[in-house]
C-alpha cells in the first residue's frame, strides 16, 4: 500500500465518493505523496518518455518555428517565451539552443516556466540556469504587455477531468469510493449538465465523455495575452478534437496499469478534448493537426539526415528509430495533435494551417 491510500480513503469516508477530477489532483500533486512530487517521471528508467526527451529534433524545429512566428510579427524587442509544463527543462533546452541562430529573437526573450512541481522546478533550474529563467504557479501571473510565444507538451492530458457517462438526458459521474476496505470505480445519480448540453446530439446512453473544466481556462488566459499583445502558442498533446470514451490511464515503467494501484506512484493521465480546449479563445487558432505531419512539414526528415552524417553503429539505429517514433502514424505521429494560438490576422506559426 502507498501512502496515498489511507489518505484518500480517510477523505472518502469524511465527504462520500470522490471525483476523477479530485483523485487525479490528489495522486500527482499531493504536496508529500504526490507522483510528480516524489518521481522521477521521464526517460528509460522513468514511466514514460516525451518527445523532447526522444530527440533534439522536436525542440529544434518548435525553435524555428516560433523564431519564424515572431519575424512575421515584426520582431518586437521584448517577448515572454513560457513553457507550460517544462518537465526535466530538455523542450525549452533545446528551443533556446536552436534560437542562438536568430540572435534578436534570443535576445528578445525572458524565459517563464509554469511548473507545479517543487522537484521538477529544481530539475529545471540545472538544465537552465543559463537562461534566468522565472517560474510561475499559473499562466495568470505572467507579467501583462508582453507578446507570448508559448509551448506546452504533454502539460494538457496531466490536468484533471471529470468522467461523465450519459443517463437520458442526464448525466452519471464517475466516482471513486470504498467497498469492503478497497477503493473502486461506482456512478453518481444522474443529473443534467449544462456544460455537456452539446453532447447530448452525438452519444447515446452509457456513453463516456470527459470534462476537464481547467484546461480551457489556462488556455484563454494565453489566448487573450497573445489576441491584445501578439505571439503565438504551440500545444502538443494526445486527444482529438471531441472526447469519447474512458481514457484515463495510469502508466507504471512504461506499463498501463490499474489507475486504482500504486496511488501516487504511477502518472496519471488522459487525452485532451482539443474541442473544448479551444473553445471561446478571442485569439485565431490553426486546424488541429497530426505531429507527424507537423514535424514533416517544417522538414524533419532533412534534419535527421543531416544529424545521421555525424552517427553511426547504435547511436544511428537510436536515432533513426527516435525519428519515425516521433513521426510514424503507428507511433506519435498521428496519435499526438498539435494545434497553435495566434493573433487574429495573423500568420499561424509555419507548420500549421488554418
Ligand atoms: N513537457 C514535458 C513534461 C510533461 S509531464 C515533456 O514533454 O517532457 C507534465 C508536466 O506538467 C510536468 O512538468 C508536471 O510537473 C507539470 N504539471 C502537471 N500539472 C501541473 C499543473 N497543474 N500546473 C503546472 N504544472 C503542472
Amino acid at each position: 500500500m502507498t501512502p496515498l491510500e489511507p489518505i484518500l480513503k480517510a477523505q472518502i469516508a469524511a465527504h462520500g465518493p470522490m471525483s476523477v477530477s479530485q483523485f487525479m489532483n490528489t495522486c500527482l500533486l499531493h504536496p508529500e505523496h504526490g507522483y510528480y512530487t516524489t518521481q522521477n517521471p521521464f526517460g528509460s528508467s522513468g514511466d514514460f518518455i516525451t518527445a523532447p526527451e526522444i530527440s533534439q529534433m522536436f525542440g529544434e524545429l518548435i525553435g524555428l518555428s516560433l523564431a519564424q512566428a515572431w519575424m512575421d510579427q515584426g520582431s518586437p524587442k521584448q517577448v515572454a517565451l513560457v513553457e507550460l509544463g517544462p518537465g526535466r527543462g530538455t523542450l525549452m533546452a533545446d528551443i533556446l539552443r536552436t534560437i542562438r541562430a536568430v540572435p534578436k529573437f534570443a535576445q528578445a526573450c525572458n524565459v517563464y516556466l509554469v511548473e507545479a512541481s517543487a522537484r521538477l522546478r529544481d530539475v529545471q533550474m540545472q538544465t537552465l540556469a543559463d537562461h534566468n529563467p522565472v517560474w510561475l504557479d499559473s499562466v495568470e501571473d505572467l507579467p501583462d504587455g508582453l507578446p507570448v510565444f508559448a509551448v506546452a507538451n504533454e502539460f494538457f492530458d496531466a490536468l484533471p477531468i471529470r468522467q461523465m457517462v450519459r443517463d437520458g438526458d442526464g448525466w452519471r459521474e464517475r466516482q471513486i469510493g470504498v467497498d469492503q476496505n478497497k477503493l473502486t470505480f461506482g456512478l453518481s445519480d444522474p443529473s443534467p449538465l449544462t456544460a455537456l448540453e452539446h453532447r447530448l446530439g452525438d452519444t447515446k446512453d452509457g456513453d463516456l465523455v470527459e470534462i476537464c473544466s481547467v484546461a480551457p481556462l489556462i488556455l484563454r488566459s494565453i489566448g487573450d495575452r497573445i489576441e491584445r499583445h501578439g505571439g503565438a502558442a504551440l500545444i502538443f498533446d494526445y486527444g482529438d478534437w471531441r472526447s469519447l470514451g474512458d481514457t484515463l490511464q495510469a502508466l507504471k515503467g512504461h506499463e498501463k496499469i490499474d489507475p486504482l494501484q500504486q496511488l501516487g506512484q504511477s502518472d496519471l493521465t488522459a487525452h485532451v478534448d482539443f474541442e473544448a480546449l479551444v473553445n471561446d479563445l478571442s485569439c485565431a487558432y490553426s486546424r488541429l493537426t497530426p505531429q507527424g505531419v507537423f514535424l514533416e512539414r517544417l522538414g524533419i526528415t532533412q534534419r535527421a539526415q543531416s544529424l545521421a552524417r555525424g552517427l553511426k553503429g547504435d547511436a544511428l539505429d537510436q536515432h533513426i528509430a527516435a525519428h519515425k517514433r516521433l513521426t510514424h502514424p503507428d507511433e506519435m505521429g498521428t496519435l499526438f495533435k498539435t494545434i497553435a494560438l495566434f493573433p487574429t490576422g495573423a500568420t499561424p506559426p509555419p507548420g500549421l494551417e488554418i
